[in-house]
């Protein structure tokens, strides 16, 4: 097994550190402007959390390209968090969107849109029923309001590590006793989230078993693999278990697909035949215009009905006046009418095997402890073997390592995705640029090894 030299790497990293104030004066020049009313010098402060010494302003974006304000141009594997998984600047919805934009775009009506989209939600997703939001966080709140309203139970379950969005009862994980703690950095929480939340290691049956019987749950919100503290894929048996000990349970079981819509058009939810009680989706499924949706069963909707139908239904605690707007709605069509179908899969998945296979040889090459995961068109490096819950896979974050990787990568053109090793594949991109990120990997793996 080959090792990496960690005082090379920390000369490699200033080194890199070095070359990109050189080759970024512009963005370097309007991030020292952006700090004078701009809280942290950018519009969301996690975009301070690439690599580089300071943020790079994006210039254009376009299919499976970036391009920085010095004219410096990316192969982008991030995708904007998989918000841009159809690849950037779709020339179907430029037309959409404009056309939308000069007929009105936010009324309080329902657009004729809408009916095709629940349908195609609908047929993708196997669940008949659904309703509008903004973002994938908002689908997840107004889904666990609507769980705690039908069961009339106080807590959900999560899994450790897990991110739903800043959704404050999933803001947790799980302390050395199995107890629920507050994710560290969750700022100004409401109550402590041992009041609302109940958190379990992913592929632990009988941690799922013990903590839904005592039937205070009202649902389990999960991804299908977690894919935040990057991809960790559930055992074989795994979801027969998890719906099999929810249903016994009388607990819901909500799928969030944001992220494994990466899996297939339908999520894991359909490559894999889970069964869900509701599922939420958001990010990609507009082209990256704002919205998310989410579905359910007859029974759940037949539940809710009277509910909806009564005057208190304004303030209810789901909410958005702009959700369901008629350009978020006309983005989703477009989207799901020209994008993330069967034949876009059938180019992105063969290029994530192409990026999988290409990562999995130079780790083989260089006879490294590492590993490579895929989920569709989601692929994902560890420094360490896969790991099978949160835990782990937070124990197995290097962030000095992680650093150099993502630093090496976008000073040589390629974009990782920030906060993890993790690269999107879309219709967008061509052979060549996973065959680029392969010989890029190579190349930074080589800088940093001992002799
Ligand atoms: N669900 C999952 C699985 C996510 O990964 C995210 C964001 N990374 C969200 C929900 C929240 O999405 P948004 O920030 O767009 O609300």
């Amino acid at each position: 097994m080959t090792a990496v030299d960690r005082h090379l790497l920390r000369i490699r990293l200033a080194e890199e550190r070095g070359r990109f104030v050189d080759i970024h004066p512009r963005s370097a020049q309007l991030a020292a402007q952006a700090k004078e009313n701009l809280l942290t010098g950018v519009p969301m402060a996690w975009m301070t959390r690439w690599a580089g010494n300071f943020p790079l302003f994006m210039d254009s974006a376009v299919g499976a390209r970036v391009a920085d304000v010095d004219g410096n141009e990316y192969i982008d594997f991030a995708l904007g968090d998989t918000g841009a998984m159809t690849g950037h600047a779709l020339p179907f919805l430029a037309d959409v969107l404009a056309d939308r934009a000069r007929h009105g775009i936010t009324t309080m009506l329902p657009t004729e849109d809408a009916i095709w989209v629940a349908g195609e939600l609908s047929r993708r997703f196997g669940l008949p029923l659904w309703q509008l939001a903004l973002t994938a966080t908002d689908a997840n709140r107004f889904a666990l309001r609507i769980a705690r309203y039908l069961t009339g139970r106080p807590k959900i379950l999560v899994f450790d590590w897990c991110y739903h969005g800043s959704v404050d009862e999933t803001l947790v994980t799980m302390g050395p006793s199995g107890d629920t703690e507050l994710r560290g950095s969750n700022i100004g929480a409401q109550v402590h989230p041992s009041h609302t939340t109940k958190v379990v290691q992913f592929n632990d049956i009988p941690a799922l078993e013990a903590a839904l019987a005592p039937g205070d749950v009202a649902c389990v919100l999960a991804e299908p693999a977690l894919t935040n503290i990057g991809i960790v894929l559930p055992d074989p048996g795994y979801h027969d278990a998890l719906r099999e000990i929810c249903t016994r349970t009388g607990t819901l079981l909500i799928i969030d697909e944001t992220h494994t819509i990466s899996a297939g058009p339908g999520g894991a939810t359909a490559a894999w035949g889970l069964q869900p009680d509701m599922l939420t989706i958001g990010k990609p499924i507009a082209g990256g215009i704002p919205a998310a949706a989410y579905g359910m069963t007859a029974e759940i909707g037949a539940r809710l009905e009277d509910f909806f139908n009564s005057e208190g239904v304004d303030v209810s605690g789901i909410g958005g006046t702009l959700a369901g707007n008629a350009l978020s709605v006309a983005a989703i069509r477009a989207t799901l009418g020209h994008a993330l179908r069967e034949r876009d899969y059938d180019i992105a998945i063969p290029l994530a095997e192409r990026w999988t296979d290409g990562v999995a040889s130079v780790i083989a090459t260089y006879a490294l402890p590492w590993t490579v995961q895929r989920l569709g068109c989601r692929g994902e490096y560890w420094f360490c073997e896969p790991p099978r819950n949160g835990a782990q896979a937070a124990a197995a974050i290097d962030p000095e390592l992680e650093a150099w990787f993502h630093l090496f990568m976008m000073n040589n053109g390629v974009l990782l995705t920030p906060f993890h090793n993790m690269a999107l594949l879309s219709s967008s991109h061509v052979a060549a640029d996973v065959d680029r990120h392969t010989a890029t990997f190579a190349e930074a793996v080589d800088r940093i090894l001992a002799r």
